[in-house]
């Protein structure tokens, strides 16, 4: 059985666990999925992918480290899909001074569209299908670093960028990790939620 954790410290987490009901349930994968609110590292250890939601990325960096949940993420390799607050923390590098996890090989600015539009709706593009984008205070990446030579010559270890807004991006993939500036959880549409999870269906087939 495939274990998704939603890790719930802080924000908006019983969306997403809904979201990836509704998402497992669409994809008639009931029998191999299943989804849990996990708060320590020990639950995390357990799961073969994480959900980090949104919310205030500084107290969940907090809590995630001292909690030591970094350290099994890392250790682990479990592949993680960060929503806003959650790309923050994925990054290897943001514009402010917080506790990240460090895996993804990207620059982030935090609250990246600006006062006036700290909150909106825009259509999206990602893998050539359109999809409601739902922005509060959100974040997007603001450079592609150069990771570590040797693993950043596979291709599957580099940086994709996965859909750009008003040249904003938006969406970035790199090895099995996925984060996104706006908010899947909070719209109708499962596909998102749907992509991490048969990526990590996928992965647990090959091993
Ligand atoms: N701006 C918030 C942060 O960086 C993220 C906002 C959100 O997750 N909706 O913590």
């Amino acid at each position: 059985m495939i274990k998704i954790g939603v890790l719930n410290l802080q924000g908006a987490v019983s969306e997403h666990v809904e979201m990836t009901l509704k998402a497992i349930e669409n994809m008639g994968k009931n029998n191999e999925i299943v989804t849990e609110v996990v708060r320590y590292a020990n639950e995390v250890a357990e799961c073969n992918g994480i959900i980090i939601s949104g919310g205030e990325s500084t107290v969940i960096g907090k809590l995630i480290k001292e909690r030591g949940i970094d350290k099994v993420i890392i250790e682990n390799k479990i592949p993680v899909f960060g929503t806003c607050a959650g790309m923050v923390l994925l990054s290897k590098k943001t514009d402010y001074d917080q506790d990240i996890l460090g895996i993804m090989d990207i620059e982030v600015k935090r609250n990246s569209f600006g006062r006036q539009r700290d909150s909106f709706e825009n259509e999206i593009n990602i893998f050539n299908y359109s999809y409601p984008g739902v922005f509060i205070r959100a974040p997007s990446v603001s450079s592609i670093l150069n990771g570590n030579k040797n693993e950043s010559s596979n291709i599957k270890n580099q940086v994709q960028i996965l859909s750009v807004l008003d040249s904003n991006i938006i969406a970035v993939k790199q090895g099995n990790n996925i984060a996104m500036s706006f908010h899947p959880e909070l719209t109708d549409d499962t596909r998102l939620h749907e992509y991490y999870l048969n990526q990590i269906l996928e992965l647990n087939n090959d091993n």
